[in-house]
């Protein structure tokens, strides 16, 4: 990674940028953020570990994931505060980290079909408007430049042949030998579904900056990403 001075200006512009970085399951979407987030010391927010929060919640209560008048009724409740530390990802459930749960196979399964309920979309876009506050942040998930921050500064929209992105996803599974074609698979239905939903679909926002990283090193997407957040704010050497 290019290494940069920031200078005070750049700085003091940096604390009120919003950085959405949105794209399909496995773009490389997280380690591209928070890497960003740690180059230009901004904070950081992973919207999908929220809607994979309040899922595993629902599952813990035996709630049907299916029945969205039932996820529904069960949305309000959740004490759900993730971390914006870009080094040190959190995200708390009742005041217990639960990072490690959301990323169960079980919760994978289920989050889609979560995330589509519109009363869900309605209470979590609204916290992370709250958490997102005067900016200095850089937030990934699917409608982050469409709805949540549609006047983001800095827009991008990562992809990546699914091929290529189920063999990450693989390797930083916690399964430790996942069939790929399985993984991809499941990578396939869930882009198909986050894309279809009624409610604020996966798309890229017309000013967004898309950026095929099939072919490029995570050093080359951070390095590409806050290029352009330089650009924008006048600090690139
Ligand atoms: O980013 P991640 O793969 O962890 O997101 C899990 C799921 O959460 C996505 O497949 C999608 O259904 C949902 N999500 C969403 N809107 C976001 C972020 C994630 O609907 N902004």
């Amino acid at each position: 990674m290019k290494s940069r001075v920031l200078s005070q200006p750049v700085r003091d512009a940096l604390e009120t940028l919003v950085i959405a970085v949105d794209g399909t399951a496995g773009s490389g979407k997280s380690s591209a953020s928070r890497g960003v987030a740690e180059a230009l010391g901004l904070r950081y927010l992973d919207s999908g570990a929220m809607y994979r929060a309040l899922t595993w919640q629902l599952l813990m209560n035996g709630v049907d994931v299916t029945d969205a008048d039932a996820v529904a009724a069960n949305a309000d409740s959740p004490e759900i505060e993730p971390g914006t530390d870009p080094r040190k990802p959190t995200i708390r459930l009742g005041g217990v980290d639960v990072s490690r749960q959301i990323r169960s196979d079980g919760v994978t399964a289920a989050v889609s079909a979560v995330s589509a309920v519109p009363r869900v979309r309605e209470l979590l876009v609204a916290q992370q408007r709250t958490v997102i506050g005067p900016g200095g942040i850089v937030v990934e998930g699917r409608d982050i430049g469409t709805v949540v921050a549609p006047d983001a500064a800095v827009k991008v929209y990562l992809s990546a042949d699914p091929a290529e992105r189920a063999q990450r996803r693989s390797a930083e599974a916690l399964d430790s030998s996942p069939d790929v074609r399985a993984v991809q698979a499941d990578l396939l239905r869930r882009d198909s579904y986050d894309s279809s939903r009624p409610v604020s679909p996966l798309s890229a926002a017309s000013d967004a900056v898309l950026i095929d990283s099939t072919y490029l090193s995570l050093t080359s997407v951070i390095d590409q990403v806050v290029d352009l957040v330089l650009d924008r704010v006048g600090g690139r050497q």
